[in-house]
């Protein structure tokens, strides 16, 4: 099949690579004809929302999908009118507005942090009067890797805190107190099957995804059986089609959904190397409505995140066990620009080599970015 992919940053690229074996072929719609995908596939160059772009797409292809949520819902259907779409709009809709998100979360009987919409400086005092503080000053939407957020340590920040969000329509949430965070997710198809992922325990630093490690380290196994049946849960209730990933804040109380991606996810990237069907290649395969692959762990796993700088490539691709892949990006800081997986046989030969991924990845930090 033909497969069209809305976006060719890196997800772009990796579904291409996870499909192509299996005999597909890819053309993605993005506004850079060099984007990360152009590697594996023909660029159709337009915005995502240019509806003579999305023609152009759809005219070339069998399926289509998205590498990311925030599609306007126009596009969306304009494309499903044409070819066989996945995911659905709803499952954007949804996840495109974290009020909306936590509302769903809610419905599915899953906890979510108290919060409030804010669409002006006095609602913003006034949530801050009812949830209180340490609080997260978030943009409904378009935020991600951290962006479009503040953290409200006393009323006092609060002024600071609406400029920094630029006066958008935000969601103020209560800061929780978590003791790791981890994520959980799978594969819907169109007939209804779905398979769990295993959940990974996860990382971030400055609201950027540093690593996933799986099996999640610490957590109980109820937990992540709980954070299993609640992804599944809302992948059912949504009539998802294809990946979806919920992350999860682990509180001494329990699990606090924090919020979810209707699609490939980063947390996830470990299963290219880790799992029998990657998220990748699950997708893929849900999108072109393909029976799905087992989704059962090789061995213990991890991916660290190589984030605005790129260690030194020798010493990177020298450690044991590392599979380096690497999305051709320009370094940029903040900028995801690859990961490396590890899978190893036990755990205690998966946390060596993470420790010295790590190290390779806190120089290449210190250092600044290196030209490529
Ligand atoms: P998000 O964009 O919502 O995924 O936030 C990125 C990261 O910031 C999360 O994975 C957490 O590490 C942190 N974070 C976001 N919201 C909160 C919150 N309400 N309480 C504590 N940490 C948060």
């Amino acid at each position: 099949m033909v497969v069209g992919v809305v976006g060719g940053g890196q997800l772009g690229r990796m579904l291409g690579l996870a499909g192509i074996p299996l005999g597909h072929s890819f053309v993605f719609l993005d506004p850079d004809p060099a984007c990360p995908a152009s590697a594996v596939g023909p660029v159709v160059q337009g915005a995502y929302d240019d509806p003579a772009a999305l023609l152009r797409l759809a005219e070339r292809v069998d399926v289509a999908t998205f590498e990311f949520e925030n599609v306007p819902a126009a596009a969306v259907e304009a494309l499903a009118a044409r070819v066989p779409t996945a995911p659905g709009a709803r499952s954007l809709a949804v996840s495109q507005d974290r009020i909306a998100e936590k509302e769903f979360f809610r419905a599915c009987g899953i906890r979510v942090q108290p919060c409030e919409a804010v669409n002006s400086e006095a609602e913003l005092a006034a949530a801050c009067g009812r949830v209180g503080t340490p609080a997260v000053l978030k943009t409904r939407r378009f935020g991600y890797d951290g962006k479009g957020q503040a953290v409200v340590r006393s009323p006092l920040d609060l002024p600071d805190a609406w400029r920094a969000v630029g006066g958008a329509p935000c969601i103020y949430e209560a800061f929780v107190d978590f003791e790791c965070e981890v994520s959980a997710g799978g594969v819907r198809a169109r007939d209804g099957d779905r398979r769990g992922g295993t959940g990974g325990r996860n990382e971030h630093r400055g609201g950027i995804l540093r690593r996933a490690v799986v099996p999640a380290p610490g957590v109980d196994a109820a937990i992540a059986a709980e954070a299993q049946r609640a992804a599944g849960a809302v992948a059912e209730a949504l009539g998802h089609v294809g990946v979806l990933a919920v992350e999860f804040f682990v509180t001494a109380d329990g699990l606090v959904a924090n919020e979810m991606a209707p699609r490939v996810h980063n947390s996830a990237h470990w299963s290219i190397d880790g799992a029998v069907t990657s998220q990748f290649a699950n997708h893929v395969r849900a999108v072109c409505d393909e029976p799905l692959g087992s989704t059962d762990l090789l061995g213990p796993s991890a991916m660290v995140n190589l984030v605005g700088s790129m260690p030194d490539r020798a010493a990177l691709l020298a450690v044991p066990g590392a599979r380096l892949h690497d999305y051709a990006k320009a370094p940029r800081p903040g900028r995801k620009i690859g990961h490396v997986n590890v899978c190893a046989p036990d755990e205690r030969v998966r946390d060596a080599q993470l420790r010295v991924l790590e190290d390779l990845v806190e120089r290449a930090a210190g250092a600044g970015a290196r030209p490529r």
